[in-house]
């Protein structure tokens, strides 16, 4: 027997959702985000899963080398394009595009000399002030871009601030910003990830770039993935590994923060924030025991959490547990540990085993 905690991967939901987002948009491409090793789910079964996507977004070198590694031969996109000059001719060799977005990049541009065309994607800063070009500098460096012999297609790209909001006037705003500034110029266009493909049907343009919806889950903070007809690819499971009769007054956990109201049956459950559980689960944070919700007290620890068994009298050493996924969505446990299902899914660490 070897620890009962394991991450299962659901590759049929993964193919779901991505017919979800075709559905949406069923005139756009599919820039399928699996940056940071796909949301934590595994960077290259993902990209396999996912062969239907029409390209792949990473944030850096490294990860679309991986993915080439691994065969992987759709367009890939460097959404930070590249950081020095050193990785071009690598970058260019693998056939991958970036994302162009100040001026340092396009001056390395100008100098250096490529075999192949790069395909370019600009990016303008509509408002996030995250990365991107200013809407008036947008002309200018369009003209640039088009006098390097090396760089062939050319995309516009931005991102939204707020896209998850619904009463504001952000995502509208940002959408017109970003027209105005590409007026005189035709190409291929991108703004939406997964909010606004749920939210904002006319930023979807071209192509969309669908993230935490692919892996299952609602951008919004009141809604879960099945909400929008998204089913959930990352369950993480285990067991409970002892039971404890415990008495009334009797503490659970580090720092004796939890205090036993009666007599009582406790669980414990072989995952901890070692794991990528959030220490900062509250008390009362959802937790499956054979399929029944019971909540999470006490502290968290490294390679433990501890679940009150009251309503679940009969829960025994081995009974299945799942901390969220299949019967739990993330989205609650992530609100419970005053968090976002995104980083608890990127969060989930190497020791954690995946079955498939
Ligand atoms: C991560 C990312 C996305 C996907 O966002 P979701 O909210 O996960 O859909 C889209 N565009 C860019 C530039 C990103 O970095």
């Amino acid at each position: 027997m070897t620890r009962p905690t394991y991450m299962q991967i659901n590759a049929d939901a993964l193919r779901h959702n991505l017919k979800q987002v075709r559905k949406l948009v069923p005139s756009s491409r599919v820039l399928a985000m699996i940056k940071a090793n796909a949301y934590g789910h595994g960077l290259i079964n993902v990209a396999h899963a996912l062969a239907d996507a029409d390209a792949f977004g990473v944030a850096f070198l490294e990860e679309a080398l991986q993915l080439r590694a691994a065969g992987i031969q759709q367009p890939i996109v460097l959404m930070e394009g590249f950081y020095g000059a050193t990785e071009l001719a690598e970058i260019s060799q693998n056939d991958l595009a970036v994302v162009v977005h100040q001026y340092s990049q396009l001056e390395i541009l100008e100098q250096q000399e490529l075999k192949t065309p790069l395909t370019v994607w600009l990016k303008i800063d509509t408002g996030l002030h995250r990365l991107g070009f200013l809407p008036e500098e947008v002309a200018e460096v369009w003209r640039r871009l088009k006098k390097c012999k090396h760089v062939g297609e050319i995309h516009l790209l931005s991102h939204f601030t707020e896209p998850d909001d619904l009463y504001k006037s952000t995502t509208l705003q940002q959408l017109a910003c970003f027209d105005r500034s590409i007026a005189e110029l035709s190409a291929q266009r991108s703004l939406a990830n997964s909010a606004a493909i749920l939210a904002w049907p006319a930023t979807h343009y071209e192509w969309v770039r669908p993230g935490i919806m692919l892996y299952g889950v609602s951008p919004f903070a009141d809604k879960i993935g099945a909400d929008h007809n998204l089913q959930p690819v990352m369950t993480l499971r285990s067991e409970l590994i002892a039971v404890q009769s415990l008495c009334k007054g009797d503490t659970v956990g580090y720092g004796g923060t939890w205090i036993c109201p009666e007599n009582m049956p406790v669980g414990i459950i072989a995952i901890g924030y070692g794991d990528g559980y959030p220490r900062h689960a509250k008390n009362g944070t959802p937790v499956l025991v054979n399929n029944a919700v019971v909540p999470l007290i006490g502290r968290v620890s490294m390679d433990m959490i501890a679940v009150d068994l009251r309503t679940q009298p009969h829960a025994k050493i081995g009974d299945s547990v799942v901390l969220w996924g299949e019967g739990l969505p993330v989205e609650q446990v992530a609100h419970a540990a005053g968090t976002i299902a995104y980083e608890l899914l990127c969060h989930v660490t190497p020791r954690v085993r995946k079955n498939n």
